[in-house]
């Protein structure tokens, strides 16, 4: 139901030994991604992430549905990364796609999301956070990132395209990407990330399906 591919590009990843390659980017701890986001194949990313932290903007405004997912995982445990993406619309942007990336630092598939290079968020320096996302109980201020370095950035329709942000949770990039960049403005009250394991019964009545928003 989920099947594995380059956490850093839309490359498949082929077996090569005792693990998986990709024909790029080498030996990888592979993404493992639904063909199509629906509640038995979450179900089956919930048990391959195994207890690490599968974040969804809570609540679901009427009509969002979770429109993708995925899993980076080595084979029989070590878990590295989630991604989940959320879709809906709003009055002012029409369709609105959000990404959400919990993962360990170096893993790349936060840069890969925000379509940056490398693997690490730039510095912020001395700039303030930008807003604040609360991740169950914990307040984490969230840094702006530059899509400038992005391919095509520094043209005005890559900087409106995406917002991207970035702060540090329990030793671990989070990472926000809201397309259009317009969007943003959904931030402006402290939005409440919620891991999916905790949610509990409600979880079936969370809607899934397509388009995927194809990050
Ligand atoms: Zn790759």
């Amino acid at each position: 139901m989920l099947a594995p591919g380059c956490p850093r590009c839309p490359r498949p990843v082929v077996l090569d030994g005792p693990g998986w390659a990709c024909r790029d980017h080498g030996p990888v701890v592979p993404l493992w991604r639904p063909a199509e986001a629906s509640y038995d194949a979450f179900v089956a990313h919930l048990e391959r992430a195994d207890g690490f932290p599968t974040l969804l903007p809570w609540p679901l405004g009427p009509g969002w549905h979770v429109s993708s997912f995925g899993v980076v995982a080595a084979e029989g445990g070590g878990v590295l990364a989630t991604v989940t993406a959320v879709s809906g619309t709003t009055l002012l942007d029409g369709p609105v796609d959000v990404v959400v990336v919990s993962e360990e630092p170096g893993t790349g598939i936060g840069t890969r999301v925000a379509r940056l290079p490398g693997d690490t968020p730039s510095d912020p320096g001395a700039e303030p956070p930008v807003t604040k996302v609360r991740v169950e109980q914990v307040s984490v201020p969230m840094w702006s990132v530059s899509t400038s370095a992005a391919p095509g950035g520094g043209s005005t329709d890559v900087e409106l395209d995406r917002s991207v942000l970035v702060g540090e949770e329990s030793g671990r990039w989070l990472w926000l990407l809201i397309r259009p960049a317009s969007a943003m403005l959904l931030l402006r009250d402290e939005w409440i990330l919620r891991d999916a394991t905790s949610i509990g019964p409600s979880l079936v009545e969370v809607p899934f399906g397509g388009p995927d928003p194809g990050w």
